[in-house]
């Protein structure tokens, strides 16, 4: 009787099924059967007979029947195989040899549909193969019952399996996935098996993401696979150098040699090539930067790969070259990041960590809309350190939060200042590093900081980098906390990692801020296409959206055009401290704290009802404290004037550089400041002039009609302006 480890359930359909018989034949046929029999086990018959050649895989027609004539019973067939086996070890293999028909009965009764044994093939009770018969039981709907008898050869079907699952490890352990070509552990395994000395080169991509953010995932995929083809392209296997992919857009090659310029002919070929890539694939520009180190067989791979890594991020700055040596003043940069990370604690207590702003502006009417925070480490000396320089550092050791936390506590206790001075505020975002987020009690803490200071939420937005929230289930939940408890959150750095705009509305974001390395590509590469579409599915779910990095009028005009909420970037400020915040925060107000802003409205909407011809823009003057505010427009008038910072300036470089020499005296004299404070006669008034100026480099004729009035509540004269082109 078959014992139960020997037993293996399978299904139990009917057998006249043509399927299961065809499944259970090209199951045989693929494990290396060597016969195959169906047996009518209820009649004592063999009903079909055949001999596999596990070369060909090919049913061949057996050639004898063992000196048997067709047909013939099982039991027979049985005897006469029997006596070239010799039973296996075990008791219940010898039984079932001298009496198959009624052990096979007594299994199917207890309902088992698979027997597994293993007998010996020999001669003179010496044994040569081990044969492994596998037996699946089935009921014929006749009623008879039928035994499917395979023999195999026990070691080939092992040798097989261990092949393959080998085969199977080894592609897992040695081969990549995208590139189908070695891995690092492949690369560790060679480079130790060969033991000759040499230089480990690391090869990265600069800003490789943005291929995947721009063409998406498996265009990235292509280029990835099409750099690895084009560097194992130069290798020499025969004088043992040789490459793997690591992850991403990194690689790693050996070069057996420390000829310096050889090495550097190498890079040079390689630059070449990936660089020629970009054209071929028609993606934005792939520049690779290269960090190498030495390599001999008494050092670890991984300690040469560190320092070639080390050295790849010396390169990925420099502006001369493409590559750099591991040098052990590398190691003084660890040195000085643990410098960085003790002082920290003193630096805090210091207040040396200030609170710099970089104002928002809403493209259209070029008026203020909101600000991020950005830290800066003003030290002792008076030198201001870059977040940049230390945010990763913090990021790595838990500091972050600390840090953090002041910034977000520094920003709601400016705001509720600004509020009791009666300023008009707008929202100062605050960034959450990804590392601040692993805390979980870090809502509860915000809304502590809150309710210290007796602040809203909605005035402190909470940034949140990508990358931290488009893969992360735990952040999922701490945003959703944030969400609940009032905070807008804001994407940050859209497009620089593998962008994910359903997470977006999973997430609850309010606003997504595009990376600037997508804005870069504003005009070049489909780049527009991306952030036109972009743009659109946000506004579909409802999202806002603020581009980040903006630099040139071309791209606020694109942008603008295209529906972009909010503009963030040098070409309207830099991030700026915070006096000088508070200055524009005040001109923001237009006037002074005690002038209600809607008395302002309420007087042009009046005005604007007796003028008929669309305006081209309108902006107002404070003529006593003399500045000016943009209000609309439709041209980019503010281009021309943002970098004067009174009144009379802006009327002076428009006349300088735009008007036509023939008006310019009488422009000059029409808006010279003082000349109308001097005629402001004490009610509301209205003047005209025209003119002509260069519009878009082209004379144009232009009319200006100026609205002079005062509003209650302000000793203050005011000027609304609207320009009007009339050809
Ligand atoms: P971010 O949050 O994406 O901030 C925008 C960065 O882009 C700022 O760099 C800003 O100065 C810069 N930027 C804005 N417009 C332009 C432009 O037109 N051209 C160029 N070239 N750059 C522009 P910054 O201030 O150096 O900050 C860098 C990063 O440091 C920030 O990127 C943010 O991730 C991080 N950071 C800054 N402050 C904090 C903070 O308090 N906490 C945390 N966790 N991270 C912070
Ligand atoms: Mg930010
Ligand atoms: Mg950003």
């Amino acid at each position: 009787m078959a014992s139960d480890k020997n037993i293996i359930e399978k299904n139990d359909k009917v057998f006249s099924d043509i399927e299961f018989e065809n499944s259970l034949l090209k199951d045989v046929v693929m494990s290396d059967a060597i016969l195959y029999f169906k047996v009518n086990v209820t009649k004592d018959l063999i009903c079909e007979r055949n001999i596999i050649n596990p070369n060909s895989q090919v049913q061949v027609p057996q050639p004898e029947d063992f000196g048997l004539t067709p047909p013939y019973s099982f039991k027979e067939l049985c005897q006469k195989i029997s006596n070239s086996f010799i039973p296996n070890d075990s008791e219940d293999d010898v039984s079932f040899l001298n009496d198959p028909l009624n052990k096979i009965r007594e299994a199917y009764e207890k309902g088992i549909k698979t027997i597994y044994k293993n007998y010996w093939i020999g001669k003179d009770n010496k044994k040569i193969t081990l044969i492994n018969q596998l037996l699946v039981l089935r009921k014929h709907k006749d009623g008879d019952l039928y035994a499917f008898s395979v023999l195999r050869n026990f070691y080939k079907v092992q040798q097989e399996l261990k092949r393959s699952y080998e085969k199977e490890i080894e592609n897992f352990a040695f081969y990549d996935a995208i590139t189908e070509g070695a891995n690092y552990n492949k690369f560790k395994t060679t480079l130790k098996k060969l033991g000759i000395p040499g230089v480990i080169v690391a090869i990265d991509i600069h800003s490789f993401k943005i291929v995947n953010s721009i063409c998406g995932i498996s265009k990235g995929d292509l280029v990835i696979k099409t750099i690895w083809e084009k560097i194992t392209s130069t290798l020499d296997a025969e004088k043992n150098e040789f490459a793997a992919h690591v992850s991403s857009d990194h690689y790693i090659v050996f070069y057996p040699t420390y000829d310096t310029e050889l090495i550097i002919e190498k890079i040079e070929e390689l630059t070449k090539l990936i660089r020629d890539c970009s054209q071929t694939l028609k993606v934005p520009t792939l520049e690779p930067y290269f960090g190498i180190s030495e390599w001999h067989p008494d050092k670890k791979v991984e300690l040469s790969n560190n320092e070639a890594v080390i050295a790849k991020h010396t390169a990925k700055n420099l502006t001369s070259e493409n590559y750099s040596f591991f040098d052990r003043r590398d190691n003084l940069r660890l040195i000085r990041e643990k410098r960085i990370i003790d002082s920290f604690d003193s630096a805090l207590e210091k207040e040396e960590f200030k609170v710099w702003f970089q104002p928002k502006y809403n493209p259209i009417t070029k008026k203020m809309v909101g600000a991020e925070a950005l830290v800066r480490w003003q030290q002792e000396d008076g030198s201001i350190i870059s977040p940049i320089s230390f945010i990763p550092i913090f990021e790595q050791n838990g500091i972050i939060r600390k840090l953090d936390e002041y910034i977000f506590r520094k920003v709601c206790q400016y705001q509720k200042e600004w509020e009791k001075q009666g300023k008009k505020t707008v929202p100062v975002s605050v960034n959450l590093s990804r590392a601040s987020l692993y805390f979980k009690d870090i809502v509860s803490q915000y809304k502590q900081i809150l309710d210290d200071v007796g602040l809203k939420p909605n005035l402190v937005p909470i940034e949140i980098t990508e990358t931290a929230a488009v893969n992360n289930e735990s952040i999922k939940d701490i945003a959703d906390n944030f969400y609940k408890a009032g905070f807008p959150l804001h994407m940050d750095d859209f497009g620089s990692g593998y962008s994910s705009l359903s997470s977006l509305n999973v997430l609850h974001f309010e606003t997504l801020k595009l990376d600037k390395s997508l804005v870069d590509y504003i005009g070049n590469f489909g780049g527009d296409r991306v952030i036109e579409h972009t743009i659109c599915l946000a506004k579909e779910l409802g999202i806002s959206v603020t581009a980040e990095g903006v630099e040139n009028e071309d791209q606020d005009r694109f942008l603008k055009h295209v529906g972009c909420d909010n503009i963030q970037g040098y070409f309207y400020s830099k991030p700026i401290p915070c006096e000088e915040f508070e200055l524009k925060l005040d001109n923001y107000c237009l006037i002074n704290n005690n002038l209600s802003t809607d008395k302002i409205a309420e007087h042009i909407v009046e005005y604007r009802q007796s003028l008929i011809k669309p305006t081209l823009y309108t902006f107002i003057v404070n003529l006593s404290q003399n500045y000016i505010t943009q209000d609309s427009g439709v041209c980019d008038w503010l281009s021309e004037v943002k970098n004067f910072s009174s009144y009379d300036e802006v009327v002076k470089n428009l006349a300088d550089n735009y008007i036509l020499d023939q008006d310019r005296e009488a422009y000059l004299n029409f808006f010279d400041r003082n000349k109308i404070l001097e005629s402001y006669c004490g009610s509301e008034e209205t003047r005209i002039l025209h003119y002509h100026r260069y519009l878009q480099k082209n004379p144009s004729k232009m009319r200006s009609l100026i609205n002079i009035f005062t509003v209650p509540e302000s000793k203050d004269l005011l000027m609304y302006v609207s320009v009007t082109q009339l050809n």
